[in-house]
């Protein structure tokens, strides 16, 4: 009976929700807040309504990336009330709880998942309900994600596009090229395939690194910096080059890369994003890197990435 009444809850707390996207990483470090940031910032700017909740207990970034840091949530009749970083975009993290902003969190299991268990079923996202929730994931997989997706189940059981019994719409799995990064996506693949969640795609983030050619800074030999003169020479002899992007790869591809373990896992392969230092400018400022900066060379593809969300 206590399981039923827990399932009610939760069902109560979701049945609003019309699509709720786990993000995924194997590693932490590779972009996963990020990722789960600026697709919340487009989401809603583009007008629909978006939670981004923040379960990543041992490292939260979500707050200053949505630039929503330093706020409390207050607890209603109707359950804690989130913080909105725009009208169409709700936040929910752990350090809003916290009273220390930087408090190292270091919590044993159970306690973990009574928390993400009470943002699950106790964060009101408002009247219209949400089209999106957004759950940013500690990195690997553990019981927390095991938690969250029998919860997940516990509250959703047939709403995923018809087609099968999970009750998280889908994961998201952000990865690195590189092949340390990689083995750990593996895992989270077969995660998701023994819960029974379906892949809505790879990401393949901080791959290569593209600076416009008027951006570089030039050294010679010596290392002293020959930056004014290159340029100059540049604007004379052929200045079409310095509207040019110039692009190399940082984390190089050994094995299959994201691309091919996609297709081996028969999953979409949802792009690349660049390094790109607006990026990571918008996600310290807490804007929304897609309206800010929209020519810088990350916009594009995670325009895409956000438009195959459009379910
Ligand atoms: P994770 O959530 O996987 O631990 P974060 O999203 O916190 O990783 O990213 C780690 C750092 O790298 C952050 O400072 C973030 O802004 C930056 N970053 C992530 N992706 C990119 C990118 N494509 N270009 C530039 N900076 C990035």
């Amino acid at each position: 009976a206590k399981k039923q009444h827990e399932a009610s809850v939760l069902q109560n707390a979701l049945s609003d929700v019309s699509h709720v996207v786990l993000v995924l990483s194997g590693k932490g470090g590779v972009g996963k807040s990020t990722v789960s940031t600026q697709i919340a910032q487009s989401l809603s700017s583009r007008g629909y309504s978006v939670g981004l909740l923040d379960v990543d207990i041992c490292g939260p970034s979500i707050p200053r990336m949505a630039g929503v840091i330093g706020q409390t949530v207050h607890q209603s009749a109707q359950g804690w009330q989130p913080v909105y970083a725009n009208p169409n975009l709700a936040v929910m993290s752990i350090s809003f709880l916290l009273e220390e902003g930087d408090a190292a969190v270091v919590w044993r299991g159970p306690r973990k998942n009574g928390l993400i268990k009470q943002f699950l079923t106790e964060t009101d996202w408002g009247d219209d309900g949400l089209d999106y929730l957004i759950v940013d994931t500690p990195p690997g997989t553990s019981d927390e994600h095991i938690s969250i997706v029998q919860y997940l189940n516990d509250a959703r059981p047939m709403m995923v596009n018809g087609s099968n019994n999970s009750g998280a719409s889908g994961a998201i799995v952000v990865t690195t090229p590189e092949e340390m990064s990689m083995a750990d996506v593996r895992k989270e693949l077969n995660f998701c395939k023994k819960t029974d969640v379906p892949v809505l795609g790879i990401v393949e983030n901080m791959s290569g690194l593209q600076v416009k050619v008027s951006d570089l800074q030039f050294r010679r030999d010596d290392a002293s910096d020959c930056t004014d003169d290159v340029i100059a020479l540049l604007r004379e002899k052929c200045p079409e080059v310095l509207s040019m992007t110039a692009s190399t790869d940082v984390f190089a591809t050994s094995g299959l890369g994201p691309k091919g373990m996609a297709e081996r896992f028969k999953c979409p392969y949802l792009g690349k994003l660049p390094l790109d230092k607006n990026l990571l400018k918008a996600c310290e400022e807490g804007s929304s890197f897609v309206e800010n900066y929209p020519e810088s060379p990350a916009a594009s593809p995670l325009n895409k990435i956000v438009d195959s969300l459009i379910l």
